[in-house]
């Protein structure tokens, strides 16, 4: 029996990064009406590189990006570990350091989310420079109120607005009751290529610290990269970009290599990045006609590296169950959560490893890093640490399956 188009729905979905624009896909491709709005007066382009692997590769194959992803490949050949007077202590290519598997892609996390954006940027009504102040919902929608005093009535309310989201919180409650801390910070930002970085990342270990700098292909500058473990939670405004450059330059303080000049680049930068490396743990992802999507609903911190492919692969899942129950909202949200859960699950667990193996505490176990760092490429086992670093990463990208949900019948078809 072939399946009648769902009745158009209108969805509000807010935020415009990774999940909100793909979800507006979807929705827009099964019949939906969707309408994102983005806090930020125009489309956020600035962030690290990401990954998409796995199964996340097969979501952006059928939304017919993934040509344009692998054009727009980092495509970085590899990293080495300096020491203090900035010595190369090791060497890695990249399949080692990223855990990298052929077919595997990674690209900027901006230029990700512009073509998310130009895909759908026609068929999906976009608000910058706004935000949802309040929601109101009853029987059949949901009253929402605008932060510049608009208002409007959707059917469905999805909350892609990231780690920090304000639907959660309106929905669900204050922040701390869902997010766990992993003791670390991350900060982000772009700074000129002063060491002549060409697709190389060069990484440099202090107790509780990492520093990176990169450059991937087809950039002039270098992305900087800082975590960092200190003895107790930090208390800070995340508006507040000056206290948080504050809290970078006091955590490095002391840096050696190339840190003090960093330092001051991080003063400068104007994409400056920063927040604390936490997951989002959620009993359940909806309320009513309300559900979260992406990094507000599972963030599984930017130590997992799957942040993005889950985001992806649940903008796919929602939409795709919203299709499949013709609507019923209370039938497609609890098929999501079944869907997505056991792989979100595993790669939060897995990202709890990494961040207390980016943040190592002593100086010895640094030593010890870089010792099997230098040996590493001369062991007759390489192959196979390469290929257990691999498997782990693999098995976690892999754990979220692509359900077949056909369009029905009268569905748009991709452009
Ligand atoms: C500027 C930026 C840089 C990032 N850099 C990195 C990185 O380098 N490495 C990494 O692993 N991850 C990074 N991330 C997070 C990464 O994008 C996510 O982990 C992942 O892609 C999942 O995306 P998401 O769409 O669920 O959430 P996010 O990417 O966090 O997007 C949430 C979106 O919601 C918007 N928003 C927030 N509040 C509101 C509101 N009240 N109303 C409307 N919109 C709102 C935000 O502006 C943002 O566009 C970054 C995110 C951003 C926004």
């Amino acid at each position: 029996m072939t399946r009648t188009a769902a009745p158009a729905k209108t969805v509000l979905i807010s935020g415009a990064s990774i999940a909100g624009p793909a979800l507006a896909y979807w929705l827009h491709r099964y019949g939906f009406v969707p309408t994102v709005v983005e806090r930020a007066p125009v489309l956020r382009t600035g962030g690290y590189k990401v990954d998409i692997r796995g199964t996340a590769i097969e979501v952006c194959r059928r939304m017919g990006v993934l040509d344009e992803i692998r054009a727009r490949s980092t495509d970085m050949r590899g990293g080495s570990y300096v020491d203090d007077e900035g010595r190369t202590v090791g060497e890695m290519p990249a399949e080692i350091f990223g855990g990298r598997a052929e077919g595997d892609d990674e690209i900027m996390r901006g230029e990700l989310a512009r073509i998310l954006y130009e895909r759908t940027r026609e068929d999906v009504e976009y608000v910058f420079g706004d935000s949802v102040a309040t929601l109101a919902e009853d029987a059949d929608g949901v009253d929402v109120t605008f932060e510049s005093g608009g208002r409007r009535r959707f059917d469905l309310v999805v909350g892609a607005d990231g780690m920090h989201s304000h639907t959660r919180r309106l929905v669900f409650g204050d922040e701390r009751r869902f997010t766990r801390h992993l003791g670390a910070y991350i900060s982000i930002f772009t700074a000129p290529n002063h060491l002549g970085l060409d697709r190389w990342e060069t990484y440099h270990a202090s107790p509780g610290r990492l520093a990176c700098v990169y450059s991937s292909a087809g950039e002039t500058d270098a992305k900087n990269l800082f975590v960092f473990a200190p003895a107790a939670e930090l208390s800070y405004d995340h508006r507040d970009v000056a206290a948080q450059k504050r809290l970078l330059a006091d955590a490095f303080a002391d840096g050696r290599w190339e840190l003090p000049r960093l330092m001051r680049h991080a003063a400068d930068a104007g994409d400056f990045y920063f927040d604390s490396v936490a997951l989002v743990e959620m009993d359940r992802w909806s309320k009513g006609r309300v559900v979260l999507l992406g990094d507000a609903a599972h963030c599984a911190s930017p130590a997992s590296g799957q942040g993005t492919g889950l985001a992806l692969l649940g903008a796919y899942t929602l939409a795709g169950e919203l299709a499949a129950a013709g609507g019923d909202h209370r039938a497609a949200f609890a098929a999501y959560e079944r869907v997505m859960r056991p792989g979100v699950e595993r790669n939060q667990r897995m990202a709890e490893g990494f961040v207390k193996e980016m943040t190592v505490d002593r100086r010895w176990k640094i030593a010890l890093r870089m010792f099997m760092v230098r040996t590493l490429p001369r062991t007759p086992w390489r192959n196979l640490i390469a290929k257990k670093i691999r498997d782990e990463i693999q098995a976690a990208a892999h754990a979220v399956p692509v359900t077949e949900y056909g369009l029905p019948a009268g569905a748009r078809t991709a452009a």
